[in-house]
């Protein structure tokens, strides 16, 4: 009972007078007490779970990335104006494309596309196509807009005053392919208003020469059926609506996380600090001899601590399932970047002026 202990009320140390005392005296050595050894190793797994958990932290904002390339805009024609525009032929854009044109009746040639020209006539047409200056033209960018919602016009194709010509819109300078396949497109305006079938539009016949130039290599293209075409436009559509709603959800789910992510970490600070208290106490009792924390303190220390464990573990797994969506969600995105430039090359034919058929943008995912 002389025993200094935590858990028990404190008494005085005895401490012997000298009279008493007998030659081999010695102050009583306290009982080994491994309460504070219990709760510092609490406390350095309190520590461990809540720098593990830290750990987690730039998980989600690491791996859900924006994808531009899922906002890429199905262009797939181009205008044709008019030699003498009808009555009823009075759209903006229509009326906006004349102004432009006839501003540039004389214009010389861009020296690197009459070159790309020439090059394709002599490829694919054994030299017999007309000589026409084909020019950039900036201002064909206000034009796509005036025509739909995100419209980009490529190209254009005209014929006044018996000079033809064709622009082409800067803003696919860039990418050669694509300058190609609008130059391949124009050609063919070119081409059959040259055999004479000065009507024919995007009609079969337009069609069936642009279908002639891909499969010769022209250009680089997917030819494909209007079934085939429309099919994976269908699932394009599809999935497009499907991501979106994963992506709202994946969203919504993140305040959630990152709420836990707070309460669990604020949880551990808390834990840590009263696991530190019950050290102070315990080590100054032990040096006092007394008025430590009782056994019911310690044992819901401990508790807590177990319940803490239980909760990080929790969210670990719930950051873990959220990770592995977002990898998910991502691979799908790639996916259906890679389908969506698939139906760009198969609309590269174009089928005419079709704004209907564009795909409209998907919102990218935001972190
Ligand atoms: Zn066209």
């Amino acid at each position: 009972m002389g025993t200094p202990g935590i858990n028990k009320p404190f008494s005085p140390p005895r401490r012997p007078s000298s009279a008493d005392l007998p030659a081999n005296w010695r102050p009583p050595r306290p009982r080994r007490d491994w309460t504070p050894t219990l709760v510092f190793l609490a406390a350095i797994s309190v520590l461990v779970g809540w720098w593990r958990f830290k750990g987690f932290d730039a998980g989600p904002a690491r791996t859900l990335k924006n994808n531009s390339a899922a906002s890429a805009r199905i262009n797939p024609s181009s205008l044709i104006i008019p030699q003498a525009p009808s009555a009823e032929d009075s759209s903006p854009s229509t009326v906006r494309a004349r102004e432009i044109t006839s501003q540039d009746i004389d214009k010389p040639g861009d020296p690197y596309l009459e070159d790309e020209y020439r090059k394709i006539s002599e490829q694919y047409y054994g030299n017999k196509l007309p000589n026409v200056p084909v020019l950039w033209e900036d201002r064909l960018q206000v034009i796509g807009p005036l025509i739909a919602d995100g419209f980009i016009e490529k190209g254009l194709w005209t014929s006044q005053d018996n000079k033809e010509f064709i622009l082409l819109n800067p803003s696919i300078s860039p990418d050669a392919a694509d300058t190609r396949r609008v130059l391949c497109h124009e050609i063919v305006h070119e081409y059959m208003y040259s055999i004479g079938n000065k009507n024919e539009g995007h009609g079969p016949r337009f069609q069936a020469e642009l279908l002639r130039l891909s499969r010769a290599g022209a250009f680089e293209g997917i030819p494909a059926a209007d079934g085939e075409k429309a099919s994976l436009k269908a699932w394009i559509e599809s999935e497009s609506a499907r991501l979106e709603q994963e992506s709202r959800q994946l969203e919504n789910e993140k305040p959630e996380l990152e709420q836990s992510r707070t309460a669990v970490e604020s949880e551990a600070a808390d834990l840590n600090q009263q696991v530190r208290e019950l050290n102070e106490r315990i080590s100054s009792a032990n040096s006092q001899q007394g008025g430590g924390p009782s056994d019911a303190e310690i044992s819901a220390a401990n508790a807590r601590r177990r319940a803490h464990a239980q909760k990080a573990a929790d969210f670990d797994a719930h950051l873990a399932d959220f990770n592995a969506r977002i990898q998910n969600y991502n691979a799908a995105v790639g996916e259906f970047n890679r389908a969506v430039g698939r139906y760009n090359l198969m609309i590269a034919y174009p089928d005419g002026l079709d704004e209907e058929n564009a795909l409209h943008p998907k919102a990218p995912a935001q972190q």
